[in-house]
């Protein structure tokens, strides 16, 4: 859908995006009044490791419960939020979220990691690990349990400050994995330098790797990349059965996607847990 398509009469994605046309100034005074009104919801997505599927951690994924226009994707608004300074309030209402819903499965002995995925703006601000550090004191969460996604773009927006919040990050406990990797131009100069964990295959290379050689020789690469860096891998977007054989061949981790389960609400996922083989 577009946002044109979903009535929110504006279209967030062409680029060179104006943040001070009428509407979407509208639109940030509604999605700000969304986050008082606490409109914004979360679901998840979990990942397990492509040997033992055995699930290791979830996504939280953010949505907009519209009182008028149902349930609003990420892609409808995070793009203009993002370039305004509305995103720290709306991150730490999600890092909130995931965290309350992270307490809530610890009461019931399911240790599962959350991830959160971040904006470059929001590694700009410097506030933002005493942020993170305040939501996760007020959980009662070691920093363990969160894990922070960042795109390879948000950090190139500006490397050294970028580089200098991930390391406080990563000092304090926190997981840090590079989201969408492989989809945007890849700067491995940047990348041993960074204190990261983690790098998430983009689902572009992903999908077609049972199709085309080309993209499975490119995960082998990222994978071995990955292993000789010590990171970890995981394969988002992993659709179908062929899909996730490949990929454990091919040396990858962990894997997400809709094979295993769909994003949704945590009550929902109860019951899948239950089937599941929940651990770390
Ligand atoms: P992402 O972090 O790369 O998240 C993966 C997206 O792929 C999610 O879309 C997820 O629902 C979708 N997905 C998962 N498995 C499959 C699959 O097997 N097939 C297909 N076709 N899609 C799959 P979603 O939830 O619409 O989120 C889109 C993007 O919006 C995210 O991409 C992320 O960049 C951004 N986003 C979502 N929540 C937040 C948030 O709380 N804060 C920020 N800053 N960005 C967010
Ligand atoms: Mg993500
Ligand atoms: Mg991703
Ligand atoms: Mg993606």
């Amino acid at each position: 859908y577009s946002a044109k398509d979903r009535g929110l009469g504006v279209c967030v994605y062409d680029d060179g995006l104006n943040v001070h046309s009428p509407e979407r100034l509208g639109l940030l005074g509604e999605l700000r009044r969304a986050i008082d009104g606490r409109e914004l919801v979360l679901h998840f997505q979990p990942k397990a490791t492509l040997s033992g599927e055995e699930v290791c951690g979830v996504e939280a994924l953010v949505r907009w419960q519209h009182p008028e226009r149902g349930l609003v994707a990420p892609a409808e608004f995070i793009p203009l939020a993002e370039r305004t300074p509305l995103i720290r309030p709306l991150t730490r209402y999600v890092v909130d979220a995931a965290l309350a819903q992270c307490a809530r499965w610890r009461t019931t002995g399911r240790t599962l990691r959350v991830a959160v995925n971040i904006s470059a703006r929001n590694l700009l601000d410097e506030r933002f690990v005493d942020d993170v550090l305040e939501l996760l004191a007020r959980h009662d969460v070691p920093a363990w349990f969160l894990e922070l996604e960042v795109t390879e773009s948000a950090i190139m927006a500006d490397p050294a400050r970028a580089r200098a919040i991930l390391t406080r990050l990563a000092e304090v406990g926190v997981t840090l994995s590079i989201d969408d990797f492989g989809a945007g131009y890849t700067s491995l100069a940047h990348l041993k330098d960074l204190p990261v964990h983690q790098l998430k295959v983009d689902r572009s290379l992903v999908t077609d790797v049972t199709v085309h050689r080309s993209n499975a020789l490119i995960v082998r690469s990222v994978v071995e990349l990955a292993r000789n860096l010590g990171l970890t891998t995981v394969a988002e977007g992993v659709e179908d059965r062929e899909t996730w054989d490949l990929l454990a061949r091919l040396g990858c981790d962990v894997a997400q996607g809709h094979l295993l389960c769909r994003p949704m609400p945590a009550e929902l996922l109860e019951a899948w847990f239950d089937r599941a083989r929940v651990g770390v």
